[in-house]
């Protein structure tokens, strides 16, 4: 085993972000929530803002300068910018699509607490997301009843300190690292205090969007913790993995998280064997292993990324093809009621 000197690691894990670039917050609170600049910084016709501004009523556009980067200007078919850009097609009614598609309002025993399936609990820990994806399948939840206070945290640590057969806590939201590294720091202690917990998951899209929210100060309560821990990015395709990313990656891994992918699988983005073989290498190079390829959610807006069953078996059938075993993502849907992801073909 090789044994890197803290100079030498350093130098791989930079761990603040250039003193030009703004800090996270700042990133964050500055990301792009107009259609109108949205089309004009990426040079797109403006044909498109009618539109635009339909879906955004439907939900706000938001996309951070850090991924408005990584989209080619005036190419109205890059597929970061299909992730974020609102479409008219939001705007209409399907059948099967629904608002809140995985039932998660029947699973909620306390606010900001969701238990679905044995063994693993998810809280609500932040309301908002550094970027809104168009097909989230959380478009349409209610964050505002799902804001807990103090008072409300502590009905929800003590609903796990009873149960001793939860063994997982799962950070989701929103965005969990939306949330400050003072009040997550003070929520993984409480879990911590918990004898039968094992794992803390967080479930996080920021590291990709955002990298510089990998900082020393998460990084902090991160290392601080004695329960294990496992980071699942959420990343569609490989142009979403710059080198900023990568460095990210590397941080998460220096606290000892294991690092999984899922990813959706979505019309006009990544519904290709090429796409999807590309982002696994990618993916693995960057120390994260491919985890689930979850096909759509059927959530009201977000039909026109629907690939149907069939064609995502076959997909997935071709990638196996190509892939060595360890970079297959596994094909999945979540099914309201169901104990646990049902997997699709083979
Ligand atoms: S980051 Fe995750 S929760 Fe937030 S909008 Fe995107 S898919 Fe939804």
């Amino acid at each position: 085993m090789i044994t890197r000197s803290p100079a030498t690691l350093q130098r791989v894990i930079p761990t603040q972000a250039s003193t030009d670039t703004p800090g996270w917050q700042a990133q964050l609170s500055g990301a792009v929530r107009d259609p109108h600049v949205l089309l004009d910084r990426l040079k797109l016709d403006p044909n498109w803002l009618p539109g635009a501004e339909r879906g955004h009523a439907l939900f706000e556009v938001r996309v951070p300068e850090a991924y408005l980067a990584r989209i080619r200007p005036g190419d109205p078919a890059d597929p970061l910018l299909r992730q974020v850009l609102p479409l008219n097609a939001e705007t209409d009614s399907v059948r099967g699509f629904v608002s809140d598609p995985l039932e998660e309002a029947e699973h909620s025993p306390h606010p900001g607490l969701i238990h679905k399936y044995p063994g693993r609990v998810l809280l609500i820990a932040s309301p908002t997301c550094a970027i809104n994806c168009r097909y989230c399948f959380r478009r349409h939840f209610p964050y505002s009843e799902n804001s807990p206070s103090r008072a409300q945290w502590d009905e929800v640590l003590n609903y796990l300190r009873v149960d001793p057969s939860i063994q997982e806590a799962i950070l989701s939201g929103g965005d969990p690292l939306a949330s400050s590294d003072k009040r997550l720091a003070w929520l993984v202690e409480r879990l911590d205090e918990i004898p039968h917990l094992k794992r803390l998951r967080i479930h996080t899209r920021l590291p990709v969007v955002i990298p510089d929210r990998i900082d020393d100060a998460l990084l902090g309560w991160l290392n601080a913790t004695r329960l294990q821990k496992v980071v699942v990015l959420h990343i569609n395709h490989a142009n979403e993995i710059d080198d900023a990313v990568v460095d990210a990656c590397a941080r998460l891994r220096s606290t000892g998280a294991t690092l999984l992918n899922q990813s959706v699988l979505l019309r006009g983005v990544n519904d290709d064997v090429e796409t999807l073989a590309t982002l696994s290498e990618r993916l693995f190079e960057a120390g994260v292993l491919p985890y689930y390829l979850h096909v759509l959610d059927p959530v009201t807006g977000a039909a026109h990324f629907d690939v149907p069953d069939d064609e995502a078996i076959a997909l997935v059938d071709a990638l196996r093809e190509q892939l060595a075993g360890f970079l297959m993502p596994r094909l999945v849907r979540e099914v309201p009621g169901e104990n646990s992801k049902t997997p699709l073909g083979g």
